[in-house]
């Protein structure tokens, strides 16, 4: 009964587009415009957030393409068809997430091919890739996969390396759904390895487009915004700010007709940027501070260790994410208490009692500790009132500082930030391994 009303839908999406839409635009100059259908009633309970339409977006604005609309539905034929009949009203490309599994109620297929008015058909190559998955996985495969290798008539599939699901993608004339599961992995690395370089071959005909990004640490996005002023204001290559987290990242992007002519046009405004921006530019595109900070330690010979109080962890955490960290990390001692900063990292008690445990001679001790006990080179520590509770009008909640210790140089930090605990965290992280990037680099030079 759903069907029936959902072929009125259909209907009307087509005679929207025969009434106003222009058909058959192959690019030229007009930037193509992309809708995303997030499918998934999890999402419209608030038990997830939804994660996959921001890596969409992201990666299809550094093709220059815009999305003009989400829309998030859940898991219901009647709804999932009217919202994408409605995107393909509207949008060049529509992609959709999730609904792609083996289950009852997993229905983009079924929705795709009757919006689009196509029978769905067992694919062969789908249907290996499906099969193809439990082999390899040594699994016996539920007949209910069996479905997964259907795909509306004369769609291609996406090749899903880390699951079942392959992705689809219909087209109708100029238009294309694209089809990705809802696994994160899953749907970014089939980004990656097809949907992007699909759309570059077939939306990104107006010659090539090349961005860059430069990531800052320590600007805020208002006053980097004002020193880049006159840039923002470019028009080839465009340059725009965007936020990070707790970190401030600027978009170069240009057109041209190669990529070499793109380049060309991009780095002499890096170089203003990186002029004017001076040290608070710490890394491109895929650089993390990690990274980075990674980089100079290497760079530098010296090996790390740090103390870590309100972090708990978090720092090394992020440093042993790095591939190849064992060659400059050595370990993290996480001291949350008063006896642990005595017993684990030899600070003295007489100083403990007279500053507190937020203070600069603690942080100095811890630094100093860890460099010694570890045996490191740089030893690095973060001590800290993440909050929400603990506060006092002398040291209020984001008090935090950090210590840094080599030889016999010691440098404490002092920093007052803003946030509830999390972000609290995840700064003082950040200011940890911006100070570690900072300090390696100026020796390695
Ligand atoms: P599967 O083949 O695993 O069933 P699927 O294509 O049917 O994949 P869903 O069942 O919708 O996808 O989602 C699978 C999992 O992926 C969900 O449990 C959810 O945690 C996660 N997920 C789905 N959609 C999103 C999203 N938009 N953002 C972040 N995570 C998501
Ligand atoms: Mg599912």
């Amino acid at each position: 009964m759903e069907r029936t009303e959902v072929g009125t839908v259909a209907k009307n999406t087509q005679e929207a587009q025969s009434q106003g839409h222009p058909q058959g635009r192959t690019g030229g100059t007009v930037a193509h415009r992309a809708e995303l259908v997030i499918i998934g009633t999890e999402m419209l309970l608030g038990e997830i957030v939804d994660t996959n339409a921001a890596r969409i977006a992201q990666r299809l604005a550094e093709l220059g393409i815009y999305v003009h609309f989400k829309t998030t539905v859940g898991d219901n034929w009647t709804r999932m068809a009217a919202a994408l009949s409605q995107a393909l009203t509207r949008a060049d490309i529509v992609i959709t997430s999730g609904g792609l599994g083996p289950t009852q109620d997993d229905l983009t297929r079924e929705v795709v091919a009757a919006v689009l008015g196509l029978p769905l058909v067992e694919d062969p190559i789908a249907r290996e890739h499906v099969e193809g998955w439990f082999r390899r996985n040594n699994r016996p495969m539920p007949a209910s996969n069996r479905k997964q290798a259907l795909i509306p008539q004369g769609a291609v599939i996406i090749p899903n390396p880390k699951g079942t699901a392959p992705g689809i993608i219909a087209r109708r004339g100029h238009q294309a759904v694209i089809c990705l599961p809802g696994v994160p992995y899953e749907l970014e690395t089939m980004m990656d390895e097809t949907v992007i370089p699909y759309l570059k071959r077939h939306y990104v005909t107006n010659g090539s487009l090349h961005s860059r990004v430069l990531k800052f640490f320590g600007i805020g996005e208002s006053l980097l915004a004002e020193r880049l002023d006159d840039l923002l204001a470019l028009e080839n290559p465009t340059v725009a700010t965007y936020t990070g987290r707790v970190e401030v990242r600027v978009r170069i992007t240009a057109r041209a007709r190669d990529e070499a002519e793109a380049l060309a046009l991009v780095a002499p405004v890096e170089e203003e940027i990186r002029r004017r921006a001076g040290d608070y530019l710490y890394g491109y595109d895929q650089d993390t501070l990690e990274t980075v900070a990674g980089q100079a330690l290497r760079a530098a010979g010296w090996t790390l260790a740090l103390a870590e109080s309100c972090t708990g962890g978090l720092i090394a955490s992020r440093i042993v994410n790095v591939p190849g960290s064992s060659e400059y990390f050595l370990g993290s001692v996480v001291a949350y208490s008063n006896d642990a900063k005595v017993s684990l990292l030899g600070v003295p008690p007489d100083v403990l009692a007279t500053h507190g445990a937020v203070s600069a001679p603690v942080a100095e001790a811890m630094a100093v500790g860890a460099m010694r006990r570890v045996g490191a080179t740089l030893g690095v520590s973060v001590t800290g009132i993440a909050g929400p509770g603990g506060g006092t009008p002398e040291k209020p909640v984001g008090l935090v500082y950090i210590g840094l210790a080599r030889g016999d140089w010691t440098e404490v930090h002092r920093l007052q930030l803003g946030g509830d605990r999390e972000r609290i965290r995840w700064h003082t992280s950040q200011a940890a391994l911006d100070l570690i990037r900072r300090h390696a680099q100026a020796v390695s030079g």
